[in-house]
C-alpha cells in the first residue's frame, strides 16, 4: 500500500497515519521527495482497509501496490528518488559524476586522481579499499589503510567518499569511511551484505550482476530498501554475453527500461561494461543519452603501472574530456525540442 499524503500535510498528521499503521503490526517507511511525501506499507492490504486510511487528515490518497518488487517500483513512490551524497544529488535534474582509480594504491597516486577529479568539477571520489578480484593473488586492495587515505583525500581536497564493501565482516569500517557504500557487481545476489547496507544509514550504489536480469536487479535493491534504507543508487555495468571484443556488454536499453519500472536513479559504468580505455567514452556518452542520472568512471595517473583495471582507466586528459562531452550531451537532452522527442 502506498499512502500518499497531501502537500500540506503536518507531521502529526504523518504521525498518526504512522501510529495506525504501528498498532496493525505494519512496517512503513516514510519517503520523501521534493515536493511530497508518502508511506509505503508494503504488506498493509492484509490487515487494513484503504477505507480506514482515507478519510484521515492529510492523507491524499491510497494505492495499492501491485509489484513483487514493492519498494522498488515505480508505484512505490509519489516521485523520483534523489539520492544526495555529500551535495551531489543523484537522480535530480543534475548529471551526477563520479570518478577515480580503481583501488587505492598508495596516498601518492590516490592524491594525483584526486586533485585532477576535483579541478575538473567532479564531486565524488571513487576508489575501492577492498577489492574484489576474480583471481585471489591479484591485488586484493589496501583494506583498511585505504580507507585512512581515503578519509585523508576527502578532508585534503573536499571530495565524498564511494568505495565498495565486500563482505559483512568489513562493512563497518568501510561505512565509518564512506560517503556511499558500493555493492558490487559480484555481491548482487549477496543476500547477508544486502540486508547489512539496508540497515546502513549511508546511500548504497548497487551495481547490477553481470548475469543479472532486470529483475533480479530490482530484487536486489528490495533488499536493501526493505532493511529501511531508501537511499538506493542502481548502476549498470555491462552483463556477460558471447561478444568478446569488449570485457561485458553494457546494456544500454536497460537504463529507460529500469527507469520506466523503478524511482531509483540509475547510473551508468562504462569502464567496467567495456574494459577498453578507448570504448569507455563512447559509451559514457551513450549512457547519458539514454537517460542516466550519473556516470561512474575510472581513470588513473598511470594506467600502465594500475595494480588493477588498468587497460579501462581514462588519462587524466580524457576523463577532463569525458566531463565536458558528458555534459553536453546532458544539456543537449535536457532542451525543450530534444527532450519532447523521445520522452
Ligand atoms: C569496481 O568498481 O572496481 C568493480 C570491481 O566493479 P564491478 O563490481 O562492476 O566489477
Ligand atoms: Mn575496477
Amino acid at each position: 500500500m502506498l499512502i500518499l499524503m497531501q502537500p500540506a500535510a503536518t507531521p502529526d498528521q504523518v504521525a498518526e497515519v504512522l501510529a495506525l499503521l504501528d498498532s496493525a503490526g505494519i512496517r512503513a517507511h516514510v519517503h520523501e521527495a521534493p515536493d511530497s511525501l508518502s508511506i509505503v506499507a508494503p504488506h498493509a492490504s492484509q490487515a487494513l482497509k484503504a477505507d480506514r486510511i482515507e478519510p484521515m487528515a492529510g492523507v491524499r490518497r491510497v494505492v495499492s501496490l501491485t509489484s513483487p518488487y514493492k519498494l522498488a517500483s515505480a508505484d512505490a513512490a509519489a516521485g523520483r528518488t534523489v539520492v544526495d551524497v555529500r551535495g551531489t544529488r543523484i537522480g535530480g535534474p543534475d548529471l551526477a559524476l563520479v570518478g577515480g582509480p580503481c583501488g587505492v594504491e598508495s596516498r601518492e597516486q590516490l592524491f594525483t586522481v584526486a586533485r585532477y577529479v576535483a579541478e575538473a568539477g567532479v564531486k565524488l571520489l571513487r576508489a575501492g579499499a577492498f577489492k574484489p578480484r576474480t583471481s585471489p593473488y591479484a591485488f586484493q586492495g589496501l583494506g583498511v589503510e585505504g580507507l585512512r587515505l581515503l578519509e585523508e583525500a576527502r578532508r585534503e581536497f573536499d571530495l565524498g567518499i564511494v568505495t565498495e564493501a565486500t563482505e559483512v565482516e568489513t562493512f563497518d569500517d568501510v561505512e565509518r569511511s564512506a560517503d556511499m557504500v558500493q555493492i558490487g557487481a559480484r555481491n548482487m545476489q549477496n543476500f547477508a551484505l544486502l540486508r547489512r547496507a539496508g540497515r546502513s544509514e549511508k546511500p548504497v550504489l548497487l551495481k547490477r550482476g553481470p548475469a543479472a536480469t532486470l529483475e533480479e536487479w530490482l530484487y536486489a535493491a528490495e533488499y536493501v530498501l526493505s532493511e529501511g534504507n531508501r537511499q538506493v543508487v542502481l548502476c549498470e555495468r555491462g552483463i556477460r554475453t558471447w561478444s568478446d571484443h569488449a570485457r561485458n556488454t553494457l546494456d544500454i536499453s536497460v537504463v529507460p527500461a529500469a527507469k520506466a519500472l523503478t524511482h531509483l536513479p540509475v547510473m551508468v559504468d562504462p569502464s567496467h561494461a567495456t574494459g577498453r580505455r578507448d570504448l569507455v567514452i563512447p559509451c559514457a556518452l551513450a549512457g547519458v543519452a539514454v537517460g542516466a542520472d550519473g556516470l561512474l568512471v575510472e581513470t588513473h595517473c598511470h594506467p600502465e603501472k594500475a595494480l588493477s583495471d588498468g587497460p579501462q582507466a581514462l588519462l587524466p586528459s580524457d576523463f577532463i574530456r569525458l566531463v565536458a562531452q558528458a555534459g553536453a550531451v546532458h544539456r543537449a537532452l535536457q532542451g525543450p525540442s530534444l527532450t519532447g522527442l523521445w520522452m
